[in-house]
Parts: structure tokens; C-alpha cells; sequence
């Protein structure tokens, strides 16, 4: 049987394990982590159960796929709920908005809240869906470096309708164009950050991305969103694929431009195919020190990191829900502060994501668990002690003068996650969460391809790569990466590449 090694148990690593698995391959996943994951990790601390990493959870259809492919049900595998209730947004007036699943309530409820005509919202929506139907096809399902991509009839579509894509504004152009009421746009801006990216820099197309939470919907998983890992894992133990964890890979060995196996802190192991779901910019720089390195795409400036304090806190909040965001008063600065300064703006714009709501016993009774968030530059040597005692104490006087509660004497128990320590725990370059950023019109072409033409039967998956980062497109990019492999059970031939 052939071998096929997996280089990082990350989402993407354990939706390639599982889709080569299938396909006929002895599969061996390579951990430096005595955990799987990655960044959908969660801890237990005090009673109070965290996810540290993801906690938006939307189109699960990518995830329960990898159950249907082997024949075995989500519903009873990956349960999960839809919210009614997307997002809580307050302001610092005082003022707040909840956005809600329902497309209709959403547009009456925004009409009447930011005094806008429900057309204008309605066409916005319907715009939105548009471009995600002109382009999912063809940037993000499909490998982009193919040729055959490009001679498809949805791209043809794409290229007929470039207007209509928004590629030549940014996304605070397109919105503020499009609604006058600055907390609405605001409010859409916000999805900038869905991919680590600014809206004054991002090209308006990312309005596509408010279609995917406002069409689809959010979801939360039974137990958390560390099950969607969890689950996976498990999976692949049951159909036999082997982990090696606390294994380090320090380089992938290369013969006559094809790599060849693996070298770890332990042994070596020889394969057919190897796949890395490490970020591509350590890929590159220490598992493959005397390849040719693309270096134009390793220097792309790389998407946003985070502050985050978890926060076990004494107390129920009624007015909180899953996901709320309390925004700050000058989004354009906050964004400048983070892509130029490479700094945190002393307002900065706070998410907290609430498990307890929907995972009652995420937190003791009578308490919640609180995944409190800010926006952060990428690791440059920052003094990140500094930097958080002063985000600490501004996120507490924020928070506290907003609920109108003193919100630093209800905190049970505290942990802390920083660039430097997202860097340490999952390998990504500067702690980015989404890989490369999406600052220019043409990032999505300069994303790192599923494939290298240098080195045959090595392949990259994850958000570090082609087609980007969060849960849905790690799936996607494992995906791309397993049809680009031939299936053995059913002999069916290398994609073209
Ligand atoms: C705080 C935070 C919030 C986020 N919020 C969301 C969200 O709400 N929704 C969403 O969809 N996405 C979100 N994301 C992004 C999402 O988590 C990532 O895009 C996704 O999980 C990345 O998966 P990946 O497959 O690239 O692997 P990663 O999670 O990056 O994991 C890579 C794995 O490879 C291992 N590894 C690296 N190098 C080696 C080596 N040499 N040898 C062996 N193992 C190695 C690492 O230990 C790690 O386990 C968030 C990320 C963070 C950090």
C-alpha cells in the first residue's frame, strides 16, 4: 500500500489524512504537539472549558462531508445547532443591534435600526450573493494554478462580470458607498477581519463573505468547537490512520526534484507522497533549506493575530449571547494602528464569544466562560508583556462602563494567548490566524498553490495556502490537495498539474 505522510494535525492535516486514507494510502500524521488540532485546541482550566482558537463556525456542510465519505452519518458523528441569533453589536452610546439568521428580520430590523431604506440592504445581500456564486467555483473550490481552472465556464462568468466583483475598491468603499449610517458600515467592515485583513485595504469582493454567515448561517457543535477536531480525529483513529505525536518534522527529503520522505526529531520515514500542513513560510525555511523558496509569496504581508484573555467570570450576562462585539469609535485608526503601526490602538474593537450560552457545562452554573478578543498586529518583537497589561486594562474599562458592571473583581480564572504563543503552539508565521492577508486586490493569485512544480508528490494544506484560512477553506484547500492525488483504491491517474 502506498504511504502518505501528513506533516501538522491542524484541520486541514486531519481533512487530508482522512480524504488520502480513502483514497487507498497508508497515512501517518506527524504532530510536534502532544495534541491534534492545531489551533482548534481547547483547555480545561478551573472548570471553565475554553477553545482557544476558532470559534465562529460556519458552512459544517465541509465538515460533515469527511463523515458522508465514509459512509457514516453527521447527525449522529458532528451534531450541531444553528443560531438564531448571529451577532450582538454594541456601541459605546449605548446603543446596540442584534443581527438575527433570518434574512427578512435581518433587513427589517437593520432598516428601522440605522435608518436605511430595506432596498438598499436587500440589493446589498443580493450583490453579495452574486459575487460569492461568480467566484466560489472557480478561487475557492479549485486549485487556481491549474490551467484547467482557468478554461472553465464559471470563469468565463467571472471575467464577464468583473464589475460586478468590487475588486477595484475596498470593502469600506463598497460599503460606505452603499449605506449612509456609519454603524452599518461598520458593521459589514467588521467582515474584514473574518479572513485577518483591514476594509480599508481589502478589495470590496470580501463583501461576499457576510453572504456566507447571513445565507448559510452560524452553527455551534454539541460540546463546543473544539468537537470539530476532536471529532475528526477520532474518525481518523477508527479507520486506522496513525499519529505520531510529539514528533517534530525537521525536514522533508528531496531526490531528484521529488520528495521522498520525512526526517523527525525521532526517525525518518520514506513515502510516496508527503503533504505539509505546517504554515508555508516554515515549510519553506526549515523543512526545505536548499529548495528554490518562492520568496515574492513568503513576503506577502500576513494577515492579523490576537490578544486573547479567557476569562472564567462569576456572573451571567442576559444581554450576551454567543458572539458579541463591542466596536470601537475609530475603526480606521484601529485598522491603520494594526497593518502600519504594527501596534494596539488604545480603542480597540472587543469580541467576546460565550460557549456557556449554548455549552452549559463549558462554565459552573451561575458562571460563563468568556473568550474576550482583540485584533493584534503579527509578532515583529513587540513587547507583548506591555502590550497586554495595557489591552487588559483598557478591554476591563471598556467592558466594565458598556454592561455597566465592574468586570475585572468577577474574573474566577485567567489565561492568556498572544501572538508569540499562537506562533509557539501551531507554527504559523508572526502568530497570523489566516495565513497571508488579504491587503491587495490580487492576494487570492499570491496565495502559495496546493503544489509546487519544483518538487513532485509534495502538496500544502491549511490556511497558510491556496485557498485561505478558517475552517471552511482549510477543509477546502484538503480537498483540492487530495484531487491532485491519484486514488489508489479506484486507480485513477495524477491530476494534470
Ligand atoms: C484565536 C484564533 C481565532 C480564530 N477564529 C476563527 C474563527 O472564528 N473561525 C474560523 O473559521 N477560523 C478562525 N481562526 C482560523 C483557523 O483557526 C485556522 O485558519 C485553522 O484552524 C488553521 O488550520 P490549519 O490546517 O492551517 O492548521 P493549524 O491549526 O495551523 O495547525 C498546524 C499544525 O501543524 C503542527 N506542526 C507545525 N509544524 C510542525 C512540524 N514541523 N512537525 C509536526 N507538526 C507540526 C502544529 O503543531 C499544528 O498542530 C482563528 C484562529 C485563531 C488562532
Amino acid at each position: 500500500m502506498p504511504k502518505s505522510l501528513v506533516i501538522g494535525s491542524g484541520i486541514g492535516g486531519l481533512a487530508t489524512a482522512l480524504r488520502l486514507h480513502k483514497k487507498g494510502y497508508e497515512v501517518h500524521v506527524f504532530e510536534k504537539n502532544n495534541y491534534t488540532g492545531g489551533k482548534l485546541h481547547a483547555i480545561v482550566q478551573d472548570d471553565f472549558r475554553f477553545d482557544l482558537g476558532p470559534s465562529l463556525f460556519t458552512m459544517p456542510h465541509f465538515v460533515e462531508e469527511l463523515y458522508s465519505l465514509y459512509d457514516l452519518d453527521p447527525v449522529h458523528f458532528f451534531p450541531y445547532s444553528k443560531k438564531s441569533s448571529v451577532c450582538n453589536y454594541f456601541w459605546r452610546d449605548h446603543s446596540r443591534f442584534t443581527v438575527k439568521a433570518d434574512r427578512e428580520t435581518f433587513i427589517s430590523e437593520a432598516a428601522d435600526f440605522f435608518n436605511v431604506d430595506e432596498r438598499t440592504i436587500r440589493k446589498y445581500l443580493s450583490k453579495n450573493q452574486k459575487k460569492y456564486e461568480l467566484t466560489a467555483g472557480l478561487f475557492l473550490e479549485k486549485s487556481l494554478h491549474k490551467l484547467r481552472t482557468f478554461l472553465s465556464l464559471n470563469t468565463l462568468k467571472a471575467i464577464v462580470k468583473l464589475g460586478d466583483l468590487d475588486l477595484f475598491d475596498s470593502l469600506n468603499e463598497v460599503n460606505s458607498t452603499t449605506f449612509k449610517n456609519p454603524k452599518l458600515v461598520q458593521l459589514f467592515n467588521r467582515y474584514a477581519t473574518y479572513n485577518g485583513s483591514s476594509p480599508y485595504q481589502t478589495p470590496g469582493i470580501m463583501s461576499l463573505i457576510p453572504h456566507l454567515e447571513m445565507h448559510y448561517g452560524t452553527f455551534i457543535p454539541n460540546g463546543g468547537m473544539h468537537r470539530i477536531s476532536q471529532g475528526l480525529y477520532e474518525l481518523a483513529k477508527e479507520q486506522g490512520i496513525q499519529f505520531h505525536m510529539e514528533e517534530e518534522v525537521k525536514q522533508i527529503t528531496i531526490k531528484e526534484h521529488t520528495a521522498t520522505g520525512i526526517i523527525t526529531n525521532k526517525d525518518s520515514y520514506q513515502a510516496e507522497i508527503v503533504v505539509s500542513n505546517m504554515d508555508i513560510y516554515p515549510t519553506y525555511k526549515k523543512l526545505l533549506p536548499d529548495a528554490k523558496h518562492p520568496e515574492k509569496t513568503l513576503k506577502q504581508e500576513r494577515s492579523s493575530s490576537a490578544l486573547i484573555f479567557y476569562w472564567g467570570i462569576r456572573e451571567t450576562f442576559p444581554e450576551l449571547d454567543l458572539h458579541n462585539i463591542f466596536f470601537s469609535d475609530d475603526y480606521q485608526k484601529e485598522f491603520n494602528t494594526i497593518f502600519k503601526e504594527k501596534q494596539i490602538t488604545d480603542d480597540p474593537t472587543i469580541y467576546i464569544n460565550i460557549t456557556s450560552k449554548d455549552v452549559p457545562s463549558d462554565a459552573p452554573k451561575g458562571n460563563e466562560n468568556w473568550f474576550v478578543m482583540i485584533n493584534a498586529p503579527g509578532d515583529y518583537g513587540q513587547d507583548w508583556e506591555s502590550l497586554k497589561i495595557k489591552a487588559r486594562a483598557v478591554i476591563l474599562k471598556k467592558l466594565s462602563a458598556i454592561l455597566k458592571q465592574p468586570i475585572e473583581s468577577l474574573i474566577a480564572t485567567e489565561y492568556v494567548l498572544d501572538p508569540v504563543g499562537i506562533e509557539t503552539n501551531t507554527s504559523s508565521y508572526r502568530g497570523a490566524l489566516y495565513g497571508a492577508a488579504s491587503n491587495s486586490r490580487f492576494a487570492a493569485f499570491l496565495r502559495h498553490p496546493n503544489f509546487t512544480r519544483q518538487i513532485s508528490n509534495l502538496y500544502f494544506c491549511g490556511g497558510s495556502v491556496h485557498p485561505g484560512g478558517g475552517i471552511p477553506l482549510c477543509l477546502l484547500s484538503a480537498r483540492i490537495v487530495a484531487d491532485m492525488i491519484p486514488d489508489i483504491k479506484n486507480s485513477k491517474k495524477y491530476d494534470e498539474v
